[in-house]
């Protein structure tokens, strides 16, 4: 269900955009349509993707090191060229340009002052080494894992449920009271991934095991420490552990499981072994009432391992995670070893990316909405933020009309369908109100400790807002990302600057094409919080479903038919798109496709708008939105996207098309065409 925080992005541009940073394609400079990466020797209502995008994909090969290829992903290199841009430039003038530039710059240049760093070695871990030896009872040691605690997971909005430290916090509306804002305890503690690492005994699995272990041993023989091999071994064999009382990721994605809220009071009784108390206290969340628990078995079974297990083992296990953590920070030994293992090991990678990469990229980490200002303020101009904010509002009032017409809910669930829309914020470029940095401090001449101090100042800031009330505006992702999010106990959507740029957005082009380009976008997202999964959440962001059963049938027996539609498609020979695993998605691009039209056709006083560059305004729309789906795939890795993606490979996202009555009216589609559907055969469920 949390593919609402994935967005529709990911099924394109891929999860791992730090690889793919600062390659060479360009975006497009003219303003208009992309006239020319067009086939017109193929018939539209034949083949919409190859008539729009055709030319596109016999001229643009896929780049060595990439596995496909997209609009998306020439969009995020430019987003992360500029990103990079705006970073070096800002470290290269120490103090220049301002307070806010100066500590963005700061904080790169500490990370790529290499001969400071080597020179300290590790000696910036000694206080908290020197803090674990100290740990003399379980007390301390609750007080130790209490004070480590961090808000570094986000189960609901950019799912990252990983944290190498025993939990990870989140903080955010309350499911019930979405008022207020609650803490949530993750489970955590894993060095690898996820539990299915430990798990696994396929001999790739029992590769990479005793990969980790030799690891392990490796990093402690760079701190300095003895015994290694023994030592590893029995670190190793805690995180096993830890592991088993992991529940799986699938589970993770079930929200209603999460819903467990535990008096603080209770915790001892209900997951014995870990001193609570102590924990909260040094933690910083003893004033709590109660904590949401994400995952209770594992919560239990943790606590119960911090009493079992000698308390010697503990601290090896602390000792490591704090050198394993730091080691991107510290002198080369260390992080080389750290790329050893979580790069070439672990993902593959044949060769670490160069420092100053990765110092933008750890700038970005940190200092997230401070770069987005930076960002925004050349790349992002009032007016297109103006013009961006009432396609919004056109689009919104489609759906109003649209919620309206429909004949499958029942008028009880319509009104509560209407409720939301009234509520839902649609955050456009970046926050109305910038995160405030004040008191971070940052050293020109300490990349270990900003980062240190960074995490920290995060934590408090995640404990401050407990004390608060929700803010639905608060933004969940950097302007400068090329995503989009959304924040279901927010009852709201963040569309970053950085996405509303060409092919998908230009403020000097005309409303067909933004309509159909970054307007689909748009109300595909929308859509999403009103679907199966948005039902799940009321108008307040309440975890509580307002569906009926009766609503849930309908619309069951409506997506059936798209799910049949997309089952019939055959990428690669023998291997068909499976309906079922991409039917929210498809769902979503029909409700958005046919959303964007009506606010098209608002924005023209109701009519078609006017014909440019050759093209009616209803040919523009359709044609802007094949062209944000431009796509080209290795077979693997089309393969893969077909067996495990939630969204359908870009070309038959286009094929929605057949689903609009006014496609057929913009291009002529006749019978006999191979788009062509009957009337009745189309799908329309908003
Ligand atoms: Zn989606």
């Amino acid at each position: 269900m949390n593919t609402l925080g994935i967005a529709l992005l990911a099924g394109l541009a891929g999860s791992t955009l730090a690889v793919t940073l600062y390659g060479a394609a360009a975006a497009p400079t003219e303003h208009g349509l992309d006239l020319a990466e067009m086939d017109r020797s193929v018939r539209p209502g034949d083949d919409f993707f190859a008539f729009a995008d055709g030319n596109w994909v016999k001229t643009t090969p896929i780049p060595a090191d990439r596995s496909s290829y997209s609009s998306f992903a020439i969009l995020a290199e430019q987003a992360s060229r500029r990103t990079a841009d705006l970073i070096r430039e800002a470290g290269s003038k120490p103090g220049g340009a301002g307070p806010e530039a100066a500590m963005v710059g700061d904080y790169y240049a500490a990370f790529m002052d290499e001969k400071g760093i080597e020179a300290r070695g590790a000696s910036p871990l000694k206080p908290e080494l020197d803090a674990i030896a100290a740990i003399a009872d379980p007390t301390a040691l609750a007080r130790y894992l209490g004070g480590e605690l961090r808000a570094d997971v986000d189960p609901l909005n950019n799912t990252n449920f990983h944290t190498d430290r025993l939990f990870g916090l989140w903080v955010s509306p309350d499911f019930d009271d979405p008022a207020r804002n609650e803490a949530y305890l993750l489970q955590g503690g894993l060095g690898m991934p996820d539990r299915d690492y430990y798990l696994g005994t396929a001999e790739r699995d029992r590769d990479l095991q005793a990969r980790y272990r030799a690891h392990i041993a490796a990093v402690f023989t760079l701190g300095g420490f003895g015994d290694a091999a023994a030592r590893a071994a029995r670190v190793y064999d805690l995180e096993l552990l830890i592991a088993k009382t992991h529940v799986s990721r699938a589970d993770s994605l079930e929200v209603e499981k999460a819903h467990n809220r535990w008096p603080l009071s209770s915790f001892a009784e209900r997951a014995p072994g870990l001193d609570w108390q102590a924990y909260f206290a040094a933690a910083g969340l003893a004033a709590q009432k109660d904590v949401m628990v994400w995952h209770p078995s594992a919560t239990v079974g943790i606590a119960a391992l911090v009493a079992s297990q000698p308390l010697a083992t503990w601290k090896d296990y602390l000792v490591f995670h704090a050198l394993d953590r730091g080691s991107p920070f510290l002198s080369r030994p260390f992080v080389d070893e750290h790329f050893a293992f979580y790069g070439k090991a672990l993902t593959g990678a044949v060769e670490q990316r160069e420092r100053w990469k990765r110092a933008v990229d750890r700038t970005n980490d940190a200092l997230g909405e401070m770069v987005g200002k930076l960002y925004v303020a050349r790349y992002f101009p009032p007016q297109a933020k103006a013009t961006a904010e009432a396609m919004v509002r056109n689009i919104i009032e489609a759906f109003r009309h649209r919620i309206d017409a429909l004949a499958w809910m029942t008028p009880a669930t319509r009104a509560k369908a209407k409720a939301k829309l009234d509520t839902l914020y649609v955050g456009i470029g970046y926050p109305d109100t910038w995160r405030d940095y004040k008191g971070l401090v940052v050293k020109r001449d300490d990349a270990f400790g900003n980062r240190e101090r960074s995490e920290l100042f995060d934590y408090r800031a995640a404990l401050a807002d407990l004390g608060r009330p929700v803010d639905p505006k608060r933004w969940r992702m950097t302007p400068q990302t090329v995503n989009a999010v959304n924040l279901p106990l927010q009852n709201a959507l963040n569309f970053p600057a950085a996405i509303l740029d060409r092919p998908f957005f230009d403020a000097a082009t005309d409303a067909a094409q933004n309509y159909g380009g970054i307007g689909v976008v748009i109300g595909h997202e929308i859509s999403h919080s009103f679907d199966d999964q948005g039902s799940l959440f009321d108008a307040q962001g309440r975890l509580a479903n307002w569906w009926t059963p009766e609503d849930f049938a309908h619309f069951r027996a409506a997506a059936d038919r798209l799910a049949k539609q997309y089952d019939a498609y055959e990428p690669l020979p023998g291997e068909h798109i499976n309906g079922k695993l991409t039917l929210s998605e498809n769902l979503a691009d029909v409700a958005g496709l046919a959303a964007a039209f009506d606010g098209y056709r608002a924005a023209n006083g109701g009519k078609e708008g006017p014909a440019a560059q050759g093209w009616s305004g209803d040919q523009r729309f359709f044609l802007s939105f094949a062209q944000i789906w431009r796509s080209a795939y290795r077979p693997q890795a089309l393969h893969a996207s077909l067996l495990t993606n939630g969204h359908a490979p870009g070309q038959y996202r286009v094929y929605t098309v057949r689903n609009l009555d006014a496609w057929y009216r913009a291009f002529d589609v006749q019978p006999g065409a191979k788009l062509y559907l009957a009337p009745a055969g189309r799908v329309l469920i908003w």
